[in-house]
């Protein structure tokens, strides 16, 4: 990894060099919050934000988007290539980054990789940014408060200035003939160790640091938990929409009014929703709330661990502020805490 490091002055002229060949999205300030966007200029950029309802996750895996068209007659499917924009993601935080990590798994590294995620992914820059933890955020439990891979750029804010971790040489290229990036003197490398202590002593100290809440899930399946848990919620599907590793999709094909020609549509599902389980014949094998929570829960803290190493979830906190009937990791962990506490007695 090459470090260097830049005035916070500099950062204008480097969203600029990337304007020049790229689409530059960002977090902006709407209304009471923020959110990733299209930004026309540097001064649209809200970088200190704290976080943002999404993620940058739409601009990998669109909520819906066309695979195909086909035509039933000639009975054969029209190649197609969806229409890739350059675009360079500026301001993630790191535990975004490390959701993008766990999707590349899925959608790039896999067995049957996705040509759509995969060109998406190939054609966008990521240009991380350091940041402060909120009441909601524990990214820091599963090692997702920092980014090592998956980025291009990485600006660690050591007061006025960044130390800029380099990972790609069409980014360095950019940052070279941008701005004026010098060698991270021994002054530099304190203030990134201060910054970084900082940030590991915000967080909430009321979420319980559980690490081995996954093999507790296995121990615990059957708790009657699950069943209180799953009775609160709503279906609502918001949990999903705002994480940003959550990956599941629908397939439908949508017929003109010809009957024959039509496209195929990818679109956002979740596994909350009454109907992501149900098969036809009309059976439907996560039929109540408390086995669809559950099984969340699992996906997240436990299912994908086992396949991949890693938590499905990276801490980011959205869903303890979308989920309006409480339900979230934070809440599991809780649970688990109590039961612990219980035992001991
Ligand atoms: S489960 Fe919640 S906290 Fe975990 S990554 Fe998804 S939205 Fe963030
Ligand atoms: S867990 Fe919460 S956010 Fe998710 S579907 Fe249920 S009520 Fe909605």
């Amino acid at each position: 990894m090459l470090y260097r490091v830049i005035d916070a002055s500099e950062l204008p002229s480097l969203v600029s060099a990337f304007m020049e060949s790229y689409e530059v999205v960002a977090p902006v300030k709407r209304d009471r919050s923020y959110v990733f966007e299209a930004v026309e200029s540097y001064h649209d950029i809200e970088l200190g934000y704290d976080t943002t309802v999404s993620s940058p996750k739409k601009y990998f895996l669109p909520p819906t988007e066309t695979l195909f068209p086909f035509d039933a007659r000639a009975e054969e499917v029209a190649s197609f290539a969806a229409e890739i924009t350059p675009r360079v993601i500026f301001g993630a935080h790191a535990c975004d980054i490390n959701a993008l990590n766990r999707l590349d798994l899925v959608f790039r590294d896999g067995r049957y990789p996705d040509p759509y995620y995969v060109a998406r992914r190939a054609a966008t820059l990521v240009v991380g940014v350091s940041c402060m933890p909120t009441d909601t955020c524990f990214c820091h439990l599963w090692g997702a408060d920092e980014a090592r891979f998956g980025y291009d750029l990485f600006l660690q804010d050591i007061g006025g200035k960044y130390l800029v971790s380099i990972s790609s040489v069409e980014a360095a290229n950019i940052l070279e003939a941008a701005c004026s990036p010098r060698v991270a003197t021994d002054e530099d490398r304190i203030e990134f160790r201060h910054a970084t202590r900082r940030r590991q002593e915000a967080f909430n100290g009321d979420i319980p640091d559980i690490q081995d809440v996954a093999m507790l899930m296995d121990a615990f399946h059957k708790d009657p938990y699950w069943e209180e848990l799953g009775g609160r919620c709503l279906a609502c599907t918001a949990c999903s929409a705002v994480c940003p590793t959550c990956f599941c999709f629908d397939i439908q094909d949508t017929l003109d009014p010809d009957g024959r020609t039509g496209v195929r549509e990818r679109t956002w599902d979740s596994c909350t929703s009454p109907q992501f389980a149900q098969v036809a014949g009309g059976h439907n094998f996560r039929a109540d709330g408390r086995n669809r929570v559950r099984h969340r829960m699992y996906h997240k803290l436990n299912g994908f661990l086992a396949n991949h190493d890693r938590m499905l979830c990276v801490g980011c906190g959205r869903c303890v502020t979308a989920c309006k009937a409480n339900i979230n990791p934070i809440e599991v962990l809780e649970f688990f805490e109590r039961k612990g506490a219980c035992d001991a007695e």
